[in-house]
C-alpha cells in the first residue's frame, strides 16, 4: 500500500524495459533529480494516463446516491441483531455515500444517534441528532427523536434542556401520543438511578475528550531543547562523520523518560488490506470494514461516528473542524484525485501531501527557491556546503547576512543552529538519489508525473491562485509549467526519502472476542507520516528506545538507563527478537542502504551457529539444544543423535498449521476442540522445540484463553505464566511485548479473584508499560482501576465462585 498497485508497477517495469537503451542510459546518468524527473516524464504517453485512469476507477470514492440506502437497511439489521457497533459502521458508510441536505443523510444519521445511544456514547448521540437535524430530518419523525435526546439529555446529568425539551414535545399533539405511548416521565428516583449509571458509563467510556487533554498535558518534555524542537534537552544533536546526524545523550537518562515529543509534518492514514473493487454493483456495496471507516483522516483519532467530506465517499473525519481544517489544508486539492491517489499508494500521496503543506511555510517560497536550487545542483549530496549556503541565506532573509559568516554545522538546521519540524527539515531528509534502483525511479518518476498532470487538470487553478496570493512579495513569479515541474521533483525527491524515513504510524488495537474474557491486544499500523525529528535517530536492532503514538504525535521514550554520551537509537523495524542477523542485515540494507554494525549485531555475529533461544530446536532424546546449518547435531556432550534442518522445520510448519487450526476454533467458541488440539501440539512441541520457543509460547497462550473463557482461571493463569517466559527470554523483562502479556495475566487473577497474586502483577505489569508508553496508556488506566477494585474488596473475600 506504500506503494504504488501491482498492475500499475509491472505496466511501468515493462515499459522501462521496452525503453531503447540509449534512453536508460540517459535515466541512469542523469546527475539531478531535476533531470531525472524531466527525461522521465517526457516519456509518459496519453494511453499510459488511460491505463492509470481505468485502474484508478476500481476503487469508489465518490458518492452514490443508490448506496445510503442500502447501508442504511444492512445497518437495521445489525441493529436488530443488537450488534451496534456493527450498525454504527454501516450508518456511517451510508453517511458518507449521501450528500448533504438530502433525506438520506439525515436519515443515516438519525439511525447512527441510536445506535450510538444504546452504546452509551450519549454525546456523539446529541451530535449525530444536531447533524440529522441540519440535513433536514423530516418533521413526522421528530418526536421519536426529541425523545432520544431527551433521554440523553437526562443521562448527562443536563436535565434542564431536557425537561424543555419534554415540555416542548407536551405541547405538540402527536409528540403526546408518542410519549403516552413509551410512557416516557421522569420521576425524581429514576433521574438518580440514571445519574449514578451516568457516573458509572463516564469511567467506562474509552477516551473521553477531557482525558485525551489531559494525556497531551502529561506528556510534556521535562525540559525542551533549546537546538532541536520537540526533543528533550537531555539531548543533542550531533553530526558524525560515519553516521551522518544523531542525538546524543548529554546526561544519565532513567528508563521512561520522553526524550522527543513530535506532531507529524505530514501524514496520510493507510487505507487498510482491501483490495480494490473491479466494477460489479455488488462489490461496490461493501460492508467490510477498514482502519478508513474508523479512524479520523486529520487526526487520526477512533472515531465510530464519523463525518464525511462533503465532496467524495472516502475522506471520513472525527469532527467538523478536523474535515474543515484538512479541506484547508490539503484536501481541496486531493478531494478530485481519490482514486488516482489510492492507486499509486500512500507514498506518492505524502509527497503529495507535503508540498501541499510547504505551501503554507513562508509563502511558499521554500518549496520554489529551495527545492529549485536543490534539484538543479546537488540533489545527492544535501549535506553539502552548496546547499547550507543556500538555505542560509535563504532563511536568513535579505538584511541578516552581514558580519558572521554563519554557517550552520548540520543540515536542516535554521542559520542559527535551530532544527525544526517544518519543510526545510523535511527537504533535507537523504533521499538517496543514487542508491536506488533506476526502474524504481523510473516507477516513482512517472507516477509524479501522471499525478502532476492530474493536478494540472484539476486544479492548478486554485493551487497557483493560492500561491499567488500569499507570496505576493515573491520577484518573480514562474509560469505554469515551471511552476509544476518544480512540484514535480519536489514529489520526486519526498517519494524517494519515504523509502528510509517513512515512519510507520501504529496504535494498539484491543480485540474482544464475544467469548473470550481476557483482552487480546495486537499493534496494527495507522498511518505513514513524515516526523523530521525522529529521523534525526539512527537504527539499532536492539534500540534503547521505543515510540508510541497519540493522535498523530510520536512519543519517543527512553526504554532502558542511557548513560552521558551515549547515542540515542531507535529501531527501524528489523527488530533482533524479530528475525536473525542474517536477515536483519539483508534487509537494512536493500531498505536503508547501509550495513548495520549495532551492538546486537556484533553480538550475534560472533556466535552464529546457535541461533536465539526462541527458535531453537532440541534433541528428542536428550533434549539439549541442536546447532548446525542443514544438518544439525545435538550439542549434548556424550549425545551423537542428528537431524536435517528441512525435517525438523516441515515439523515446525506442521505444529504452526494445528495451532492456527486451534486459534480459529477459539474464536468460534469451540473450546474443547481447541483445547484437545493444543494439548496435542503441546506434546508434539516437547518432542523437538526448546521450551522457550515462540511457538510453544503461543500453545500456552491459546491455551490460557481457552482455560479463561471456560472460567478456569488457575488453569488459565499456569499456562499463560509459560507463555510469559517465553516471551521474556524473546523480548526482554521490560519490553513492551512484556507488559501487554502482563497485562493479560493481571486480567486472569483479577478475574480469578487471586488478590495477592493480582496486586502484584498489575503492578510489574505498571511499571513495564509505564516506560514505554506514559501514564495516559488505556492498559495502565485499566490496571489502575482493578487495583482500586481491588483494595477495596472486603478484608477477606468470599471464595471464588466460578
Ligand atoms: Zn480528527
Ligand atoms: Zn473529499
Ligand atoms: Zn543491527
Ligand atoms: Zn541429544
Amino acid at each position: 500500500m506504500d506503494l504504488p498497485v501491482d498492475e500499475w508497477k509491472s505496466y511501468i517495469l515493462q515499459k522501462w524495459s521496452l525503453l531503447p537503451k540509449s534512453t536508460q542510459v540517459t535515466i541512469c546518468t542523469a546527475e539531478t533529480l531535476s533531470d531525472i524527473f524531466l527525461h522521465s516524464s517526457s516519456l509518459l504517453q496519453p494511453e499510459d494516463e488511460m491505463f492509470l485512469k481505468r485502474l484508478s476507477r476500481g476503487y469508489f470514492v465518490g458518492k452514490d446516491p443508490n448506496i445510503p440506502i442500502f447501508y442504511r437497511e444492512e445497518g437495521n439489521k445489525k441493529f436488530q441483531e443488537k450488534d451496534y457497533m456493527g450498525a454504527t459502521v454501516l450508518y456511517s458508510k451510508g453517511v458518507s455515500h449521501s450528500r448533504p441536505n438530502t433525506e438520506d443523510i439525515s436519515l443515516c444519521y438519525a439511525n447512527r444517534s441510536a445506535a450510538l445511544f444504546r452504546l452509551g456514547q450519549y454525546e456523539a448521540c446529541l451530535k449525530d441528532i444536531t447533524r440529522a437535524q441540519m440535513h433536514g430530518y423530516p418533521e413526522r419523525l421528530q418526536p421519536k427523536m426529541m425523545l432520544r435526546k431527551a433521554q440523553c439529555l437526562v443521562t448527562l446529568g443536563r436535565l434542564q434542556e431536557a425537561s424543555q425539551i419534554v415540555s416542548d414535545l407536551e405541547s405538540d399533539f402527536t409528540a403526546k401520543q408518542a410519549l403516552a405511548a413509551s410512557q416516557f416521565q421522569i420521576p425524581q428516583s429514576t433521574l438518580c438511578h440514571l445519574k449514578m449509571k451516568v457516573q458509572e458509563k463516564e469511567t467506562l467510556t474509552e477516551t473521553s475528550p477531557a482525558a485525551l487533554t489531559n494525556a497531551f498535558e502529561d506528556m510534556n518534555l521535562r525540559e525542551e531543547n533549546e537546538q532541536v524542537s520537540g526533543a528533550s534537552s537531555s539531548v543533542s544533536l550531533c553530526m558524525d562523520p560515519l553516521k551522518g546526524r544523531c542525538l546524543i545523550a548529554t546526561k544519565d537518562i532513567p528508563p521512561g523518560e520522553l526524550l522527543v515529543k513530535e506532531d507529524a509534518f505530514v501524514c496520510v492514514l493507510n487505507p487498510g488490506e482491501m483490495p480494490p473493487l473491479h466494477c460489479g454493483l455488488e462489490s461496490k456495496w461493501d460492508t467490510r470494514v477498514t482502519n478508513g471507516d474508523l479512524y479520523c483522516h486529520r487526526c487520526l483519532k477512533h472515531t465510530l461516528a464519523t463525518v464525511p467530506c462533503d465532496g467524495c465517499s472516502y475522506a471520513k473525519y472525527c469532527s467538523q473542524e478536523c474535515m474543515q481544517q484538512a479541506w484547508d489544508l490539503y484536501h481541496s486539492i486531493e478531494c478530485p484525485l481519490g482514486g488516482l491517489l489510492l492507486t499509486l499508494g500512500v507514498f506518492c500521496h505524502i509527497a503529495l501531501r507535503s508540498t501541499l503543506l510547504a505551501r503554507f511555510e513562508d509563502g511558499g517560497k521554500v518549496i520554489r527557491q529551495l527545492c529549485g536550487e536543490i534539484s538543479n545542483k546537488d540533489i545527492c549530496l544535501p549535506e553539502s556546503k552548496n546547499l547550507v549556503q543556500t538555505l542560509s541565506s535563504h532563511l536568513g532573509g535579505e538584511g541578516e547576512k552581514n558580519g558572521k559568516t554563519a554557517e550552520p554545522p548540520i543540515p536542516g538546521c535554521d542559520i542559527n543552529g535551530k532544527y525544526e519540524k517544518n519543510y526545510t527539515a523535511v527537504l533535507h531528509l537523504v533521499p538517496h538519489t543514487k542508491n536506488h534502483s533506476p526502474e524504481y525511479k523510473f516507477l516513482c518518476a512517472l507516477s509524479v508525473s501522471a499525478l502532476c498532470r492530474q493536478l494540472e487538470a484539476a486544479s492548478l487553478q486554485v493551487l497557483t491562485t493560492s500561491l499567488k496570493c500569499s507570496q505576493a512579495k515573491a520577484a518573480v513569479v514562474p509560469g505554469r509549467c515551471e511552476e509544476l515541474h518544480i512540484w514535480g521533483v519536489a514529489m520526486l525527491r519526498h517519494m524517494l526519502q519515504l523509502q528510509c524515513n517513512a515512519q510507520a504510524i501504529t496504535t494498539v488495537q484491543q480485540i474482544e472476542p464475544k467469548e473470550n474474557i481476557i483482552t487480546e491486544s495486537r499493534q496494527v499500523r495507522l498511518a505513514t507520516g513524515i516526523f523530521p525529528v525522529v529521523s534525526l535517530l539512527n537504527h539499532s536492532c536492539s534500540p534503547n528506545t521505543s515510540v508510541s503514538f497519540m493522535s498523530t504525535v510520536a512519543a519517543i521514550r527512553a526504554s532502558q538507563q542511557i548513560g552521558k554520551g551515549q547515542e540515542i537509537l531507535h529501531c527501524y523495524g528489523p527488530h533482533k527478537s524479530r528475525m536473525g542477523v542474517a536477515e536483519r542485515q539483508q534487509k537494512l540494507r536493500s531498505q536503508y542502504f547501509f550495513d548495520c554494525n549495532c551492538l546486537a549485531c556484533r553480538n550475534e555475529k560472533h556466535r552464529a551457529a546457535v541461533g536465539p533461544r526462541w527458535a531453537a530446536f532440541r534433541c528428542n532424546s536428550c533434549r539439549e539444544l541442536m546447532q548446525g546449518d542443514d544438518v544439525l547435531s545435538c550439542s549434548g556432550a556424550s549425545c551423537t543423535e542428528s537431524a536435517s534442518r528441512d525435517h525438523l522445520v516441515s515439523r515446525l510448519q506442521d505444529v504452526q498449521q494445528q495451532v492456527g487450526m486451534a486459534q480459529k476454533l477459539l474464536g468460534s467458541g469451540k473450546l474443547e476442540r481447541a483445547i484437545q488440539l493444543l494439548l496435542g501440539c503441546q506434546r508434539d512441541a516437547e518432542s523437538f522445540l526448546s521450551t522457550e520457543h515462540s511457538v510453544v509460547g503461543e500453545i500456552e497462550d491459546g491455551l490460557a484463553q481457552a482455560y479463561a473463557a471456560l472460567g478456569d482461571w488457575q488453569k488459565s493463569a499456569t499456562h499463560l505464566q509459560k507463555s510469559l517466559r517465553v516471551v521474556e527470554v524473546r523480548h526482554g523483562p521490560s519490553s513492551v511485548e512484556m507488559g501487554h502479556e502482563l497485562f493479560k495475566l493481571a486480567q486472569i487473577f483479577f478475574n480469578g479473584f487471586a488478590v495477592p497474586e493480582a496486586l502484584n502483577t498489575i503492578q510489574k505489569a505498571e511499571k513495564v508499560l509505564l516506560v514505554h508508553y506514559g501514564p495516559w496508556n488505556e492498559e495502565i488506566q485499566e490496571l489502575q482501576k482493578m487495583k482500586s477494585c481491588l483494595l477495596d474488596l472486603p478484608p477477606s473475600p468470599v471464595a471464588p465462585s466460578v
